[in-house]
């Protein structure tokens, strides 16, 4: 099945749409680059018809517009005055994310190394890891009270940014396993070339973020799941599965 193709609603699927218009849901995934979390949040989010929230795209859209304003990124209340100011628009449909800056598209350009080799020192200023959290908390919250609900996937989502989710999930995937998923998505080849550069790329990035979150290890009451070894649609069965459970614990 394509990242593209619509999913088909099961009987199963159905019954916990109804369940989640009645109570909602939020759904918290954390992961490392390449644990696969993107992928899985959005097919999660479209097969049970609720909105999703991709944290990470926020810190690249700020980097970007900071870098663009010719602010200095060292300056950590500039940044955080930048966020406040930043026209970011994000629509939530999960089958295809775009991002704007105003009317400017950034979908493509908030992925390019030029943004991902910098965004770790917006991500480590904790003036906008704050920012962050109270607004990605509060897109959560209004969506689960809108009778639906969100996948929110990024570092810090079960500990920081909404501890008390519903569904709290970590991610993780062995070194190896990650780093050809993200060769694969970053060149489109998987070959010795295109390893090494990601691997300078994506070590130095988890190096930087793991020093203002944690996550690599899960916090109480979060489950973790090992991707290295399964399928994309095995991982989204699980989660499924899980937020199933959620759903008809409080339907009761
Ligand atoms: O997930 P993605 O690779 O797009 O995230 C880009 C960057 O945003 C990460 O390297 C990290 O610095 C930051 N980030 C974060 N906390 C989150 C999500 C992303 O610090 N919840």
């Amino acid at each position: 099945m394509g990242d593209q193709d619509a999913p088909v609603v099961t009987d199963f699927d159905a019954a916990l749409r109804e369940g989640i218009e009645r109570v909602g849901v939020t759904v918290a995934i954390d992961g490392s680059a390449g644990s696969g979390k993107s992928t899985v949040s959005r097919r999660v989010a479209s097969r049970v018809g609720i909105g999703y929230l991709d944290t990470g795209a926020m810190y690249r859209a700020l980097t970007w517009f900071a870098l663009e304003s010719g602010v200095d990124l060292a300056d950590h209340h500039a940044v955080t005055a930048a966020a406040d100011q930043m026209p970011l628009r994000m629509d939530s449909d999960p089958q295809d994310p775009h991002f704007f800056m105003g009317e400017r598209e950034i979908t493509l350009d908030i992925r390019t190394p030029r943004i991902s080799g910098v965004v770790s020192q917006v991500a480590t200023n904790m003036e906008v890891r704050h920012w962050m959290a109270r607004e990605q908390r509060r897109r959560m919250m209004e969506a689960r009270a809108n009778g639906h609900g969100m996948v929110a996937e990024g570092r810090d989502i079960t500990t920081v940014v909404c501890p008390d989710a519903d569904v709290r999930v970590l991610l993780s995937a062995d070194p190896e396993a990650r780093l050809r998923r993200r060769t694969l998505e970053l060149y489109g080849r998987v070959d010795a070339e295109a390893l090494e550069a990601t691997r300078a790329q994506v070590q130095g990035r988890d190096a930087a973020d793991s020093t203002v979150s944690e996550f690599m290890t899960p916090a109480a009451g979060v489950t973790p799941i090992d991707t290295s070894d399964l399928t994309i649609d095995q991982v989204v069965d699980q989660l499924v599965e899980l937020i199933d459970r959620d759903v008809r614990s409080r339907l009761k």
